[in-house]
């Protein structure tokens, strides 16, 4: 379970009703139950559940399970695209270790209603889901040209362009050094954008195969293209 306290030995930490529902309703928990937390910074606890109510409860610190374990400094950018499909690829950045989620405004972008704090909470719901015991940040949308306007060069940009069909650039690079991957939206990169992108010095333009994927699968395919060569 996921909660904003620090994790300490002895902490009490008072549920809401949402919580206190989910723990002790759908999840049938009880006083003296035991439930892991993390709060995203001071890895994975054991805590008891000492007040379990209809509308709120409270759990008790008793010690740290598993140290908390940071992801690769890797960021997920991408145009937002139906609500669905974003919510999809936010779940999945989450669950595959993206330190940092960030909607990107490109040309041919359509769907532009970010709402951060949903795409947030899906966030928390997937690192809850596969143990992890650390929640990526999901920033507020930023126009691509703003965005690499001030683009530090000391991180390193994998651009996944479709217009490369089955071009492979090998991928590699220092353990442990920042990188970013851009996915472009339904409607792809204007020719604006493509030539900015190859032509920056710190981006290394990516085929993900022959065919044109979804965003969402682009997504997915890129993370696990950048696991297998620079993740640990
Ligand atoms: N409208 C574009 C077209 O027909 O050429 C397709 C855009 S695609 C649906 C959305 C994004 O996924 C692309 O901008 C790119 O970042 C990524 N993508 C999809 N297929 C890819 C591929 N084979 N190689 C690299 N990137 C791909």
């Amino acid at each position: 379970l996921f909660v904003d306290e620090s994790l300490r030995e002895g902490q009490t930490i008072p549920l809401e009703r949402d919580k206190a529902h989910y723990l002790f309703g759908v999840m049938r928990q009880a006083v003296g139950d035991r439930v892991a937390l993390f709060n995203g910074r001071d890895g994975e606890w054991t805590a008891e559940v000492t007040l379990a109510g209809k509308r709120n409860g409270v759990l008790t610190c008793l010690g740290q399970a598993a140290p908390q374990l940071d992801p690769p400094d890797l960021w997920l950018m991408f145009a937002p695209i139906k609500k669905a499909r974003t919510d999809f690829i936010v779940e999945k950045a989450a669950e595959m270790g993206a330190s940092r989620i960030v909607p990107v405004l490109t040309e041919f972008t359509n769907s532009e209603r970010v709402r951060v704090d949903r795409l947030q909470a899906h966030a928390v719901e997937a690192a809850e889901q596969c143990g992890g015991t650390f929640v990526p940040e999901v920033a507020e949308p930023e126009k691509l040209d703003r965005l690499l306007d001030g683009w530090d060069g000391a991180r390193r940009l994998m651009f996944c362009d479709e217009a490369l069909a089955g071009e492979n650039k090998p991928l590699s690079g220092a353990a442990g050094a920042p990188w970013a991957i851009l996915i472009g939206p339904e409607g792809g990169f204007s020719d604006a954008e493509r030539k900015r992108l190859h032509g920056m010095e710190s981006a290394v333009s990516v085929s993900l195969g022959p065919r044109i994927l979804r965003a969402d699968t682009a997504a997915v395919a890129a993370m696990t293209l950048w696991q297998s060569a620079l993740g640990d």
